[in-house]
């Protein structure tokens, strides 16, 4: 529950801290359990993950800020009154939030009580109805949607992403308010025209591991035109990537710039109605944050893009091989009523053996470690030159390959780490 000052969070838990007298002390809240660590506060909206709760029912997946009324109470103790602080703008969570907007107070209530474990207490639950109450009698429309949640991981497929492009389009257009920096309408409304021309693609499985071991390592790039494989697009990766665990990027050209941003993906371990109103009002993705990238733009190789970029490169490179899906008929039923073109998914997946030299890759059927699996064999990046004179360089990952038959199942978890360019050659196995 917040006041309208800029709310601070730990930046060790990432727990939303209280504060204590003026000028403020921030502690951590009292019911939380801390490794005893002094909390450091920082500003939330430098932070992409916020350990927040539902402040109806203690829910740890919290979709809406809801704006109210200023809400106090004061406990009367031996010691006299002491007076809590509820703040006018709390947190909800999908279930609580969909018995709020159906009218159905009461079972936000029983939600709390549940959680806090006094059901047998009458006085207690009158109490949390009261405090509700409070806050829910003065409520204002606007709402905020909450985009530093760290969802249980869900699953985007290929045939999601034209709807899943739509909804995000819509958020962006739509009447919900996003934090900062998503806050200017009519940037919100390029963005969404963005998406709308945006090439769509799906990073499978095996890209997805390539891609975030090679954004792990990224070196300096120089970002220019040439290295996106779209105007605009969407990638959606088949599982979040990276430690910031990333779902989808978007980038959208602008005048002299392109807007880049990260997404996570909500809405995971939902279920029912509180699931379904929430693909209706936000859909799939929850932006995290943005990056201005001019061109030519030398991006650090630690910054938030990483992981798009890297993907920018392999595909770039050729690594990847790219086909297209065609949307399923439902899709291609609303396109067609709408009169849109038929939208079009292309689906990244790694290209075989485009980055081995011929005679380097083992042969099928050697013998080896690799009869039942095959391994990533890693590579590393190195700046080549190009362009004219080979003055340029860029980025090029080296020797991503895979070893083992070719019908063999991908062994993830073991990543057998190359160092330098040395490639293993036919008999190199043991
Ligand atoms: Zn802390
Ligand atoms: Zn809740």
């Amino acid at each position: 529950m917040t006041a309208s000052r800029e709310e601070m969070a730990c930046q060790i838990c990432l727990s939303p801290l209280n504060t204590l007298g003026t000028p403020p002390t921030y502690i951590h809240p009292i019911r939380l359990t801390t490794d005893g660590h002094e909390p450091i506060p920082v500003p939330v909206s430098g932070l992409d993950t916020v350990d927040r709760t539902c402040d109806f029912c203690g829910d740890p997946y919290p979709v809406w800020t809801l704006h109210g009324g200023e809400v106090a109470a004061v406990a009367v103790g031996p010691a006299g009154g002491v007076v809590q602080n509820f703040g006018d703008r709390w947190a909800a969570c999908a279930t609580c939030h969909t018995h709020i907007d159906d009218g159905k107070n009461d079972k936000v209530v029983d939600r709390a009580v549940r959680t806090l474990g006094v059901g047998d207490q009458p006085q207690a639950r009158e109490r949390i109805a009261q405090l509700h109450q409070g806050f829910l009698s003065a409520r204002l429309p606007e709402r905020t949607l909450i985009t530093t949640t760290a969802w249980p991981t869900t699953t985007i497929t290929a045939r999601d992403l034209p709807k899943v492009r739509d909804r995000l389009a819509h958020l962006y257009r739509g009447p919900d308010s996003l934090p900062a920096p998503f806050t200017a309408t009519d940037e919100r409304h390029q963005i969404a025209d963005g998406l709308n021309r945006a090439h769509l693609f799906w990073i499978d499985k095996d890209f997805t591991e390539l891609a975030e071991h090679a954004a792990d390592i990224l070196p300096e790039v120089t970002i220019t035109r040439d290295l996106m494989p779209s105007t605009d697009g969407l990638i959606v990766w088949a599982r979040p990537v990276t430690s910031r665990q990333i779902t989808a990027a978007t980038w959208t050209a602008r005048h002299d710039s392109w807007k880049v941003i990260n997404y996570r993906a909500s809405g995971g371990g939902l279920d029912g109605k509180p699931l379904q109103r929430l693909r209706e009002d936000v859909g799939w993705l929850a932006p995290m944050n943005a990056a201005r990238v001019d061109e030519p733009h030398l991006l650090p190789g630690d910054h938030p893009a990483a992981a798009l970029v890297a993907t920018w490169l392999l595909i770039r490179q050729q690594a990847a091989d790219v086909t297209t899906a065609e949307a399923d008929k439902g899709i291609r039923k609303t396109y067609a009523r709408a009169n849109r073109p038929m939208p079009v998914v292309r689906i990244v997946r790694i290209r075989a053996h485009s980055t081995t030299r011929a005679g380097t890759r083992p042969a099928s059927g050697d013998s080896g470690l690799s009869h039942t699996n095959r391994f990533w064999v890693s590579g590393h990046w190195r700046n080549q030159p190009h362009g004219p004179g080979r003055t340029l360089r860029r980025a090029v990952y080296i020797n991503p390959f895979l070893r083992g038959p070719d019908d063999a199942p991908i062994k993830l978890s073991t990543t057998v780490r190359m160092l330098g360019s040395r490639r293993p050659e036919v008999g190199d196995q043991e």
